[in-house]
């Protein structure tokens, strides 16, 4: 297993770079730029947590759930009445504090569970429903937040598995077995619930057709093509 500094440093840089070249292709403006580098290095730290750190764990939740209820008043600000919007704030905040937390801290007790490729699936999916649903911010940006929570998480995931092989080229753990995990049969009941998650969200995500034709439009990366070196100009001088 590889340690939160090499977690943190190489979710960051390979976000990072992620992050300038939709950015230099102009397919992201610059908040979602500095977004998408936070959330990739969030999501590298992410299948680390367990109820091992609960403190932060806490907070984050506790943030999370002002967020989604502040959130969700925003979206609705201006059909409902106040005594509504009030309504909405403390049961958008209970929910996500109460039955999300529960749910959350009863996976995490499942090590294996968190630890794997569906759940951070799921928790990026679940961000571009926010982005998209709830934040109403642009399709794209939404789909690149998902994108790149679950690329960072991708990026812990690899990394665990590098460290495993020692210098040898032997694994050190053999009956940890693969840290690139999609399925164990112990969890069975756990996987077959992510599973249904993962499917459930990926029928109603927000539609993926339009994102996939914005990013593979040639245009943009002619865009960037020009701006991976310095121009003429710059190099006379
Ligand atoms: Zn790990």
């Amino acid at each position: 297993m590889a340690n939160f500094n090499t977690h943190l440093n190489g979710a960051f840089m390979v976000s990072g770079v992620m992050s300038l070249t939709v950015y230099k292709a102009g397919l992201i403006d610059d908040s979602g730029f500095i977004m998408c580098v936070v959330l990739g290095t969030i999501g590298g730290l992410l299948p680390d947590l367990d109820s091992d750190n609960s403190t932060p764990i806490k907070l984050g939740f506790n943030l999370a759930s002002f967020v989604f209820a502040f959130a969700l008043v925003m979206h609705w600000r201006s059909e409902l009445s106040l005594l509504a919007l009030m309504a909405l704030w403390l049961a958008g905040y209970g929910f996500m504090r109460y039955v999300v937390f529960y749910i959350f801290t009863t996976m995490t007790v499942h090590r294996g569970v968190i630890h794997s490729v569906p759940y951070m699936a799921i928790l990026g999916l679940g961000l571009t429903y926010l982005s998209y649903f709830v934040l109403e911010i642009s399709l794209t940006a939404s789909w690149f937040y998902g994108l790149f929570l679950f690329g960072g998480a991708m990026v812990h995931l690899l990394l665990d598995e590098m460290y495993s092989v020692n210098l040898m080229g032997m694994r050190m753990k053999r009956s940890s077995g693969t840290a690139m995990k999609f399925y164990q049969h112990k969890d069975k009941w756990w996987y077959l619930l992510l599973y249904v998650i993962l499917a459930l969200l990926l029928y109603f995500a927000p539609p993926f057709e339009s994102f996939w034709q914005q990013i593979t439009d040639p245009a943009p990366w002619t865009k960037l093509k020009l701006g991976v070196l310095p121009t003429m100009i710059e190099n006379r001088l």
